[in-house]
């Protein structure tokens, strides 16, 4: 293992560290650091945000931070922000045509509670009823491995009755190209990525070669299908490899999108959009940023360096 390696492997383990948690958040993190990924704490944050994006033609996925839910109380919490979030969106006049839609991690609805399955599987149903009220589509997020089981049969239950809802592939898994398969039929919106957890060897590629590898073969298994691929990466070789193979399979441009998380590659993101490309970008919001920044860190070193160097000098 390399020093790239070893520095992405323990920041993936402070990720899922509470008292570490408990330390950086108490510390005067540069606000700054944190506002290039989160662009703030409120709905009305990610609204501005959403905003400014459609001015670049630009679309947006909004994910309220929040994983791991420990108690009901917070799983209905989440689940009534999502849905003001809705309401918020559609009185701007930005989900009707889909440009904004919401992205859920099932863990923040209830999913690890006791009984779990059940109340994330009904929160989700309210939130899926408000974005088709609304015009727009709902995605689920894709976690760790002793998840993907849970959170693939929840999908197939919520697709019942909303067939639009969407979910992630983590193109690390040895798993995926099988579930791509089985997911690429008609309407069916998968976003494929590489996988943002540490997962062990038995389950997953360890090297980013294989990793790549496997997100190519994804990519054609989606791109050949009936479904509508959501290309999620910030990889400049995948992003020319999925226009190639979007071109291949004679895909119209809004039959696929490209997907980029908020304040990573905005050149990019402008120039996809530019070309015709529909382009929607992630943006997280709300108070619980450790998670998710933790996992951004330890995907790019230079990120982590900004990071700490924030913490010591303020
Ligand atoms: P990487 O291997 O991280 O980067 C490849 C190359 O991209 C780099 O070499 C560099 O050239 C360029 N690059 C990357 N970051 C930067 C940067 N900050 N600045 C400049 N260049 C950069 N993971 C999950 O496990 N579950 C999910 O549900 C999930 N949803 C996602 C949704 C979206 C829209 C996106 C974009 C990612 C999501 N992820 C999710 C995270 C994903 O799995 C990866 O961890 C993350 O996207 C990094 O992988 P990458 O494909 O960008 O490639």
């Amino acid at each position: 293992m390399g020093p790239a390696d070893l520095l992405r492997k323990s920041l993936l383990t402070l990720a899922a560290d509470n008292r570490v948690r408990d330390l950086i958040e108490r510390a005067p993190v540069s606000r700054s650091v944190v506002k290039r990924y989160v662009p703030g704490a409120y709905d009305s944050d990610a609204v501005a945000a959403v905003a400014t994006l459609r001015a670049t033609g630009r679309w947006a996925t909004i994910d309220f931070l929040g994983e791991d839910t420990t108690d009901p109380q917070q799983a209905e919490a989440v689940t009534t922000a999502y849905l003001r979030l809705l309401d918020l969106l559609a009185a701007d006049q930005l989900t009707a045509r889909g440009e904004a839609e919401v992205s859920v991690k099932l863990s923040a609805i209830g999913q690890q509670l006791e009984g779990g399955d059940a109340i994330a599987l009904a929160n989700a149903r309210r939130i899926c009823e408000a974005a088709q009220r609304l015009g727009t589509t709902v995605t689920l997020d894709m976690e760790d491995h002793t998840t993907t089981d849970r959170t693939l049969t929840t999908l197939a239950t919520l697709r019942a009755d909303y067939p639009w809802v969407g979910v992630a592939i983590q193109a690390y898994l040895h798993r995926s190209e099988a579930d791509c398969a089985a997911l690429a039929g008609e309407g069916s919106r998968v976003r494929l990525c590489k996988g943002a957890y540490s997962e062990p060897e038995e389950v997953a590629f360890q090297s980013m070669d294989e990793v790549d590898k496997s997100y190519v073969r994804c990519l054609r298994i989606l791109l050949s299908g009936k479904g509508y691929p959501m290309i999620a990466t910030h990889d400049p070789r995948l992003v020319e490899i999925g226009t190639a193979l979007a071109r291949e399979a004679g895909r119209a441009p809004d039959s696929f999108e490209f997907q980029m998380l908020y304040g990573v590659r905005p050149e990019e993101q402008r120039r996809l959009a530019d070309r015709g490309h529909r382009m929607r970008v992630y943006i997280p919001y709300g108070e619980e940023w450790y998670g998710y920044l933790m996992r951004r860190m330890a995907e790019r070193p230079a990120n982590a360096m900004l990071f700490v160097r924030s913490l010591i000098s303020r």
